[in-house]
This record gives structure tokens, C-alpha cells and sequence, in this order.
């Protein structure tokens, strides 16, 4: 009965401004506690009208009998012993993504999901077992920004410095929510972050990345490229089959002309796959396109074998030729691998 009517009522973000003000107005209000509502439902992030303490008694009783607030909720948290937290986040339908606070030194920073599961099939991604069952909607992509920075500010009392786009599923494929998200996030309205402090990390879809350019967006942009030879790339991640390296190539030469802004590139470096000469210098060769830095980020075993990290001799094989080259290395360390945390391991348990 209860759960009936819960699904009946609509969710009160769902409503744009103009539609709020109409509800107040029809139900002989003011239309200004439309404004009110926003500022708690976005601002300060309420979740529950109970939570609006400056709208009366009767008025929160009106809002919950018309209205529901489909925010998410953290069904589960897993803290690491380098202090990174894992949420198992379950959204209002019972699907669960998951995301990552991950504190460092200067930063604290915010690890999330974009998709329930992922369609890319990525061969060393946890993620990409789990298919994808659907995209995520701009205030589930949201509540789990608002979720970290509140755990950033219990359980270190710091604020919420960054966030990431590389948790579950390829954002670029869910593009205009995890857009509309950025843009709640970025707006005085929402949550007022910088918009250099959010980066985007994709597996690299050309055409996206050509009208992410086009749109002038203003966060930061990583590829997850992994190797820079067509029919190596191909065999760990099938996307590059419809989306080779000449068109990511193109569409990143594309991306630094309108947007002069440089890219990451995400890289592991795996035992008998990269491991060799030829492919840092093919790394080196891609990099040229356009100004970019690499990130060679230490591999997350995700329990089938089949995947081992290079010896450290080989990443400082990467790092001197590239560094040579001018192009700036840096050996990302894994955080919260003992959970299961650490880039690729989301949905492994
Ligand atoms: N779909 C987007 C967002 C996911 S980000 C993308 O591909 O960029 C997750 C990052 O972790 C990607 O760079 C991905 O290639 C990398 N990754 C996936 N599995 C990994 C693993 N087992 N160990 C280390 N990195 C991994």
C-alpha cells in the first residue's frame, strides 16, 4: 500500500522551476517557496521534507503528500586502511553503483559512477562483468557527490576538493546526465564547485569527445587509452574496433583546437601485453597529437589471472622515455585495493 503510493507521487526534482511555483500557486501558496524548496533540495541537499525547516507544518505535510525525493542512499561503507571509503550506493529502484572518497594529502576526492554496470567490455574491468542495466540520472550522479562530500567532512573533517568520472560505466555514453549533474555541482544553486576540479575520464568515443568540444565544456578530460597499437588496443578493449586510434586521435586534435586544454592519458602496463619498447614508443608517438600527460596506474587484479602487472622496471622503462620526450609521467599508486576500492575493482565483490 505504502510502497503503491510512494511510487505513484512524483519526485519533486523532477519538476523544473516553473512547474514548482504552479504547484505552490494552484495550492494557494506563494510562488517564492518554490525557491525556498530548491535551495533545500539542491543547496542543502535535504533529504526529507522535514529537513525544510523554514516552510511551515502544514505546507511539508502538502509537499509530501504530492511529492517524493528519489535521493540515494548508502546502503553500505567500506573503509580502507589508507583511509579510502567505498559506498555501496543503492539508488530508488534497488540497483546499487558504488563510489569512492579517496583522501590525500591536498585533496580529498570523490571517485563516481556514471552507469549501473557498463556495456564496453573492457577485459581487465571488474565493472565490465556486470553489463550494463541502465544510465544513472543527473541527481543519482549528484547525491553521490553530495554523499562523499558529507563523509569528507564527518570523517576528516576537510571539504571535498575534486571529483572524478571513473567510477562504474563510461560516462560519455550517458552524456547528457552526467552534463546536467556537472552543471548542479558547478551552479551557485547546487553545490558551487570549481570546474577544474572535475575531470571526466572516458575510454575514448571520438564523436563524444568531438562534441564535448563543440559544447565548450569547461572539466577536465582523461582517456583511458591502455596502449597506443591499434591490434593491442583492440584486444583489451573492443571499443577500439569501432573507434580506432586514428579517430580518437583526430577527435583529440579536434578537442585541444576549440578547447586549447590538454588531456590525461590513463595507461596500465601489463606482463606480456605492453610491456615492450615498441609500445612506449607508440605511447610517445600518440602523445605528440596534441599536449598531454600520462598517468601509468598500477593494476588492480580483479581475481581472473589473467592480467599481472609489469615489473617496476618496465613502468621506469615508460616514465624515462616519455619524461625524455617532455612528457610528464606520473606512477599512480592504488588506493583502497584491501576493499576492493581501487580503479577496475568496483562490483568485484
Ligand atoms: N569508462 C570510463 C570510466 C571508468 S574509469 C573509462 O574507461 O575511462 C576507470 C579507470 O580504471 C579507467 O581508466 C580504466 O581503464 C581503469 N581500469 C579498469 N580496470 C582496471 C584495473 N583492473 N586496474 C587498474 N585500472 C583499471
Amino acid at each position: 500500500m505504502l510502497a503503491a503510493e510512494t511510487l505513484s507521487k512524483r519526485d519533486i526534482r523532477k519538476l523544473k522551476a516553473e512547474e514548482l511555483k504552479k504547484f505552490f500557486i494552484d495550492h494557494g501558496d506563494k510562488p517564492f517557496r518554490a525557491t525556498q524548496v530548491d535551495e533545500w533540495l539542491w543547496k542543502k541537499s535535504a533529504k526529507s521534507f522535514d529537513q525544510m525547516t523554514n516552510l511551515s507544518v502544514a505546507t511539508r505535510a502538502l509537499l509530501k503528500e504530492h511529492f517524493v525525493i528519489n535521493h540515494i542512499h548508502v546502503d553500505k561503507m567500506q573503509r580502507s586502511a589508507d583511509g579510502t571509503i567505498k559506498n555501496a550506493v543503492k539508488l530508488h529502484d534497488g540497483l546499487i553503483v558504488e563510489s569512492v572518497l579517496i583522501p590525500a594529502e591536498k585533496r580529498i576526492t570523490a571517485c563516481v559512477s556514471s552507469q549501473v554496470g557498463c556495456s564496453l567490455a573492457c577485459k581487465f574491468c571488474a565493472t565490465a562483468k556486470l553489463k550494463r542495466q541502465r544510465n544513472l540520472s543527473s541527481d543519482e550522479i549528484y547525491d553521490q557527490v553530495v554523499a562523499i562530500k558529507e563523509q569528507a567532512e564527518l570523517f576528516f573533517n576537510r571539504p571535498l576538493t575534486n571529483i572524478v568520472f571513473m567510477g562504474m560505466g563510461e560516462p560519455l555514453l550517458n552524456y547528457s546526465n552526467v552534463t546536467a549533474a556537472i552543471e548542479k555541482i558547478t551552479s551557485q544553486k547546487g553545490l558551487g564547485m570549481a570546474m577544474k576540479r572535475i575531470t571526466v575520464s572516458t575510454v575514448g568515443i571520438a564523436k563524444m569527445i568531438v562534441k564535448m568540444a563543440d559544447d565548450d565544456v569547461k572539466f577536465n578530460l582523461a582517456v583511458s587509452l591502455h596502449d597506443a597499437i591499434d591490434e593491442t588496443r583492440s584486444s583489451i578493449m573492443p571499443i577500439n574496433d569501432s573507434n580506432p586510434l586514428s579517430e580518437l586521435g583526430a577527435a583529440l586534435r579536434y578537442w585541444y583546437q576549440k578547447t586549447k586544454r590538454k588531456v590525461t592519458y590513463e595507461y596500465v602496463v601489463w606482463k606480456g601485453i605492453n610491456d615492450t619498447e615498441e609500445h612506449v614508443r607508440a605511447l610517445l608517438k600518440f602523445c605528440k597529437i596534441i599536449p598531454s600527460k600520462v598517468n601509468l596506474i598500477e593494476y588492480n587484479p580483479i581475481g581472473d589471472g589473467e592480467f599481472r602487472q609489469a615489473a617496476d622496471e618496465v613502468l621506469n622503462m615508460y616514465m624515462d622515455l616519455l619524461e625524455r620526450n617532455g612528457i610528464t609521467t606520473r606512477i599512480r599508486k592504488s588506493r583502497g585495493k584491501d576493499i576492493d576500492a581501487a580503479c577496475g575493482q568496483l562490483a568485484n565483490k
